[in-house]
């Protein structure tokens, strides 16, 4: 529910940023290149998926 800023106390606040998650759930490193990927996805950074590679790299352009 809204509620007006000044209605929630400062305790009530603080309590509820108490169990404040600090990385995305879902995200695991990846085996191949220990970036963080999102799991059951391929890889953005290397286009590998269970020991393949599916993605091929593309050319890298200059900006
Ligand atoms: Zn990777």
């Amino acid at each position: 529910m809204a509620v007006p800023a000044r209605r929630t106390s400062k305790t009530a606040k603080r309590k509820r940023r108490t169990h404040f998650k600090l990385n995305v759930p879902g995200m695991v490193v990846c085996p191949n290149c220990g970036e963080m990927k999102l799991s059951h996805r391929v890889c953005k950074e290397c286009g590998t998926y269970n020991g393949k590679t599916v993605l091929v790299e593309k050319e890298e352009v200059d900006v």
